[in-house]
């Protein structure tokens, strides 16, 4: 790993405390990741990437802001980085996945608030993530509560927009979800000082597309019944996704799917027949969430599909690239993130029907529905997404967990269980 102390030193980080989170990465990710067999040469990037995860991308975001760019820190996937990028700035997300960063979001947040936000207020205020140091202002939404009062707090520390995001989807909403856009445009613009123009709103949109059919192709290939790359990798990519340069992102993406595809003529699999394909839904697994995969693909189960925010939620949708006015651009930009089906919407019915249809296409043999601690939307939707799958006659799993290890082993004995089960 290349010597980044100085960088980190100059972003005010603990480098102390960021020292003990160095040494524990490579290990986590050596154990999940490394231990895999038949890995596509084509992960050799993403490996990259992950392992000089607090260098690479940290440098070149100090390296645009040197040349007067801005960042943008996001938490949500209903944040339209377009906007962002038409400016000139980068969108970075910042969602936290380690337990490391939660004891420090617990000195000033209620224990049982869900670990993606302790993580994330903890990873800023505990000074231990570069990502955290470097964005000139984040961007927080109305989603679920937690996400709500800590941006009070984070707010605090760092200039903060908050988006209003719509609880419902009626026709107004959409449009009011259009105008929080137009808004968030406006202080784009002015804090970037640099004007948005249909012409560079267009590029932008294009831009991010792009990167959308790179991850729905990858995807793809995960439907095929011999299986060219683990559900471990894709998840790693995916989480990639939120912090890579898009472009560079993107071709990479495509030249690992054409890999793929030709792993797929010459009938290479990861897998041996009669695994278990399983499809898991719920709450964002963020980087380095691992947990869970890890579980399912040493429990004698693959996984094939995520319909999470880390997952289809993501890349699904494209945004029309036919509009030729910011207004219009606009519309279709909140056309495009409104279909996204996260519990924090009432009624949500749109999320099971994704599951039910995403099931099929992946030919998923069961679905483990995955909801972290003191998440009480997706806990609660948990109740008509678990029951609309039994009545699909879809063996389904629900679970709760966190960040920490504590329960690896109780898990991995409900995971392995379950995957026996599918067996009969
Ligand atoms: S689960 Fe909902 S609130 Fe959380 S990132 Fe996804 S869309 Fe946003
Ligand atoms: S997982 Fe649930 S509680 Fe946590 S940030 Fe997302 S919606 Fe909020």
């Amino acid at each position: 790993m290349a010597d980044y102390r100085k960088m980190w030193e100059e972003l005010g980080m603990d480098l102390e405390t960021h020292d003990q989170l160095c040494e524990v990465l490579p290990q986590a990710f050596g154990d999940v990741y490394l231990s895999q067999e038949n890995r596509p040469e084509g992960m050799d990037y993403y490996n990259m990437v992950v392992a000089d995860i607090h260098g690479i991308r940290p440098a070149e975001l100090i390296e645009h802001q040197k040349k007067g760019g801005k960042v943008f820190g996001t938490f949500c996937v209903y944040v339209p980085d377009e906007i962002v990028f038409a400016a000139d700035a980068i969108a970075t997300g910042l969602c936290g996945g380690s337990q490391f960063w939660v004891p420090g979001g617990e000195k000033v947040l209620p224990t049982n608030t869900c670990p993606l936000i302790k993580a994330s207020v903890g990873a800023r205020l505990d000074r231990t993530c570069p990502f955290f140091r470097i964005a000139d202002m984040y961007v927080g939404e109305t989603t679920c509560d937690g996400k709500k009062k800590a941006w009070e707090i984070l707010g605090e520390d760092v200039p903060i927009h908050i988006m209003d995001l719509p609880q419902m989807k009626r026709e107004k909403d959409i449009k009011a979800w259009a105008e929080e856009i137009t808004t968030f445009k406006n202080v784009v613009e002015e804090f970037t000082g640099n004007q948005i123009t249909a012409e560079k709103l267009g590029e932008s949109i294009k831009l991010i597309n792009e990167k959308r059919k790179a991850l729905e192709r990858l995807y793809e290939l995960r439907k095929n019944e011999k299986l060219p790359i683990s559900g471990r990798d894709v998840l790693l990519i995916s989480q990639i996704a939120f912090y890579d340069d898009p472009k560079r992102f993107t071709k990479m993406t495509n030249a690992l799917c054409d890999e793929l595809d030709q792993r797929i003529k010459d009938g290479v699999s990861v897998i041996s027949s009669g695994t278990k394909r399983i499809l898991l839904t719920g709450t964002p697994l963020a980087i380095p969430n691992w947990k869970l995969h890890n579980i399912v693909e040493t429990s004698g189960g693959v996984v094939v599909c995520e319909e999470m925010c880390t997952g289809t939620r993501y890349f699904e949708h494209l945004v029309d690239e036919t509009r030729t006015e910011v207004a219009g651009q606009i519309e279709a930009l909140a056309e495009r993130y409104m279909n996204i089906n996260c519990a924090c919407f009432t009624p949500n019915t749109g999320r099971l029907d994704d599951i039910l249809r995403l099931a099929k296409e992946y030919k998923a043999d069961g679905i483990i529905d995955v909801n972290l601690k003191f998440c009480n939307l997706y806990d609660t939707e948990g109740y008509l997404v678990e029951r609309g799958l039994k009545d699909a006659g879809i063996p389904v799993l629900g679970i709760e967990t966190d960040y920490t290890d504590s329960d690896a082993q109780q898990l991995r004995t409900r995971v392995s269980a379950f995957i026996e089960m599918l067996n009969h």
